[in-house]
């Protein structure tokens, strides 16, 4: 047998003088037209069945895998969960079956995600893109604007995801974005002639693109404030978009629905088995759209979820819980010290009473616990305990002499 030759292609045996480049390797050459076609090949699929964000089929965590690893950090809000891990599941799944080039074309599910704000949105969202090998970014919508008005243009949204996958556009092109208060740009009235509604319904036409999937020309750099920048063409159809919103108000809009319907078709009944402390749980298209969200924007976020309100127990379990409860946070701070830090059980029932005493939410869990451990931590690293315990008195002590006015309002 001839031995291979360094002169040329060894793939596909073209000479050196026909290509603009051979590349040598131990027992054979490659030439640039073939290396090409070979990186192609690879970014398509691995030898091992492997799409390009590193998993197959097999290695995909499981809805209930994923579900799973939120419960480590999001305490409760079981039905939030569900849909968020089959969603992103599914994702996954789609992503796949492009390289397996099926002809039956699986649709993306966009997910809408509806709760009082510090219920654990953001939370979801980010402890999602802990487990996840894809791109993911978190945009609000406050800032959004219609092109030509005072804000940010819509293509901003893919600016920061093209960002989170270091430009590497095949990767933002599967990523996942989360949009934090989709409410705000509800339409504000039912009659958008009055005045133009900059923020509101333009928007939402300008969202639609972005969600129903298309090619759009995104400024690198984000804003206007480089208008000489290159854009860079982003398709968007199989990017997963996940939408948060308080829906202030909203619960007002379900139960007379509700109301209606009970009294016009059913008897008492069912009207008695409501839970009416969470109308919520309730929630249904219909509703966001009588708040001013467009029925296209509706259609594509197909699911709809909803987080609990926060209660007494969720509060207290939030303290301690979580993988990176906040109060291991703060006996890990006081380890890097050389300090045990312990808690008196019932110090973790006064900072609840008083989170729900001033409103505060999960959110003021931390602003408590911080008041009560600032004079502790300006303090002892500099002296040479080696133990603090935190008892009822010492945190009442803490929290009632400070300031409490800077509490952060939820
Ligand atoms: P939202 O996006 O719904 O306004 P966040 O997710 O930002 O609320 O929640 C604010 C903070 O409150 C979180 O960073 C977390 O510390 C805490 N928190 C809220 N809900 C939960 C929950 N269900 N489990 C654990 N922590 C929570």
């Amino acid at each position: 047998m001839a031995k291979p030759s360094n002169d040329t292609c060894t793939f596909c045996g073209r000479s050196g003088k026909e290509v603009n480049m051979l590349i040598s390797g131990i027992s054979g050459a490659i030439c640039d037209i073939c290396a090409i076609q070979a990186y192609e090949i690879a970014m398509e699929q691995t030898p091992s069945g492997k799409s390009s964000f590193g998993m197959n089929q097999k290695e995909l965590p499981k809805p209930e895998d994923i579900k799973a690893f939120l419960d480590q950090y999001v305490i409760g809000q079981d039905d939030a969960k569900r849909y968020l891990s089959v969603s992103v599941y599914n994702h996954y799944k789609r992503l796949l079956q492009k390289i397996t080039s099926d002809d039956v074309e699986i649709e993306k599910s966009n997910i809408i995600m509806v709760g009082a704000t510090g219920t654990g949105k953001t939370l979801l969202a980010r402890t999602i893109a802990k487990l996840l090998h894809v791109p993911f970014a978190i945009v609000d919508a406050t800032v959004l604007t219609e092109a030509g008005y005072v804000g940010e243009d819509i293509e901003s949204i893919l600016t920061r995801l093209l960002q989170a996958a270091d430009y590497n556009v095949d990767a933002a092109q599967r990523g996942i974005v989360f949009i934090d208060e989709i409410d705000k740009i509800a339409r504000k009235s039912d009659n958008p002639s009055i005045t133009r509604d900059v923020s509101g319904e333009g928007v939402q036409q300008g969202l639609l693109k972005l969600l129903e999937g298309s090619v759009v020309n995104v400024p690198p750099q984000g804003g206007r404030k480089h208008p000489e920048q290159k854009m860079i063409a982003v398709d968007t159809k199989n990017i997963l978009f996940i939408c948060g919103g308080a829906f202030d108000g909203i619960e007002k809009k379900i139960a007379q629905r509700l109301n209606t319907r009970v009294v016009g078709y059913v008897a008492g009944k069912e009207a008695n088995q409501l839970d009416r402390s969470n109308f919520l749980k309730y929630i249904t298209p219909v509703d966001l759209k009588s708040f001013g969200l467009i029925p296209e924007i509706i259609g594509r976020l197909p699911i709809l979820t909803y987080l609990n309100p926060l209660d007494r127990k969720t509060l207290r379990s939030i303290l301690t819980d979580p993988k990176n409860s906040i109060i291991k946070q703060y006996v890990k701070l006081f380890e890097m010290d050389g300090i045990k830090l312990t808690f008196d059980e019932d110090v973790y029932e006064y900072i609840v009473d008083k989170s729900l005493e001033f409103k505060l939410g999960a959110r003021g869990l931390r602003s408590i616990v911080e008041t009560i451990m600032m004079d502790a931590m300006y303090r002892m690293p500099s002296k040479n305990e080696k133990e603090l315990r935190v008892t009822l008195e010492y945190a009442k002590d803490k929290f009632e002499g400070a300031d409490t006015s800077r509490l952060q309002i939820a």
